[in-house]
């Protein structure tokens, strides 16, 4: 049984910096339950004023990679800098399968210690989308609650990519020497996200492969990049375990922000994502309904056989779908979809 949710006391802890409030606010916006939405947007609007004012990075890579360790040696440097960080992760495959385990505390075992820190794995039974919305809620509400660094950690496969760059000012893909990796991202168009790019694992015999993979990768770049008067994508080495090249692998994060204020402005970058943000919302939200109510499931069903049978022409049958979907459209209810 879950308790009810107070949005008000919900509201002062997390101004507070109350952690288990922090929490029970992210299980809130994580539900997909109608009457827990309305509260979680309640919530949202009455915090808008307070969120915004951190660094978001993403951060991607395969499994492997050594993301969990970054994080854990980058966020405590920053912590010892006077930083609160808090990481988020974006990983839909872990309602399936246990998925990668991103964002695992014992994972990242030195900065869960930390209060500082704030760790939240990704949640679970929800698909990209439903994933994507709580995660960009979620970090409304850790800089509410005056995190001022936020890594939202992802894989390095799929629309999950996208999903992040959506929502982060920065976005750092951490790449390893050797493994063929390089030229696959490339396929994928991840590195055509990438702000910063790091080859790990830069240490002991792998320290010369990873310079020879970052100098490839760095002239690699030079042909994804689109415009010729693009900012060049920094291709950086660094190894999380044993702490080395993490505070280059920061500067190039934080040249990167001044570089979007000189350029497009971070405001204008972020209103950029909302608008984006929006549209995906009011797509996916009409696209449920198109299939929401048992009449048009039947309809759709009908449609189907009669154009596949050659019976009624796809066209006509397209028409049929809008005319009746039209029609319902008054009585439905446009809750947020996941
Ligand atoms: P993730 O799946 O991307 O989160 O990767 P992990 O952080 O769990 O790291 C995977 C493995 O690589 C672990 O055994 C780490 O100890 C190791 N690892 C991570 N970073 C480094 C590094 O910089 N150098 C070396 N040699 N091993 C590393």
């Amino acid at each position: 049984m879950s308790r009810r949710f107070d949005v008000a006391e919900l509201i002062d802890g997390v101004r507070g910096g109350d952690r288990v409030a922090l929490a029970r606010s992210i299980t809130l916006v994580e539900s997909r339950k109608p009457e827990h939405r309305k509260l979680a947007r309640q919530m949202l609007r009455e915090l808008a004023g307070s969120s915004g004012n951190s660094i978001r990075l993403g951060l991607s890579g395969v499994p492997g990679a050594g993301k969990s360790t970054f994080t854990d040696a980058l966020g405590c440097r920053l912590i010892d800098q006077g930083h609160r960080v808090a990481v988020l992760a974006v990983d839909p495959s872990s309602s399936v399968s246990g998925g990668s385990v991103l964002g695992d505390r014992t994972r990242m075992g030195i900065l869960s210690q930390s209060d500082d820190a704030f760790i939240r794995p990704s949640p679970t039974g929800l698909h990209l989308g439903g994933v994507a919305r709580a995660t960009r809620e979620a970090m409304l509400l850790v800089e509410a609650a005056g995190y001022d660094v936020v890594i939202v950690e992802t894989v390095g496969v799929g629309q999950s990519e996208v999903a992040v760059a959506g929502m982060v000012d920065t976005y750092l893909v951490l790449m390893l020497a050797r493994s063929g990796d390089q030229l696959q991202g490339i396929k994928k168009g991840i590195l055509e996200l990438a702000h910063v790019i790091a080859v790990n694992k830069a240490d002991g015999e792998n320290a010369a492969e990873a310079r020879v993979t970052a100098r490839d990768l760095s002239i690699a770049m030079k042909l994804v990049s689109s415009q010729a008067n693009e900012r060049r994508v920094p291709v950086l080495t660094c190894s999380a375990l044993e702490k080395s090249g993490l505070d280059e692998v920061w500067q190039a994060v934080l040249d990167h922000r001044v570089h979007l204020e000189k350029t497009y402005g971070l405001a204008k970058y972020r209103g950029a994502q909302q608008v984006s943000w929006m549209w995906s919302q009011t797509e996916a939200a009409v696209l449920d309904s198109l299939h929401g109510t048992r009449e048009m499931r039947e309809l759709a069903h009908r449609m189907e056989e009669a154009v596949d049978s050659g019976e009624t022409s796809a066209l006509d049958a397209s028409s049929e779908l809008l005319r009746v979907f039209a029609a319902q459209v008054p009585s439905l209810d446009w809750a947020q979809p996941d």
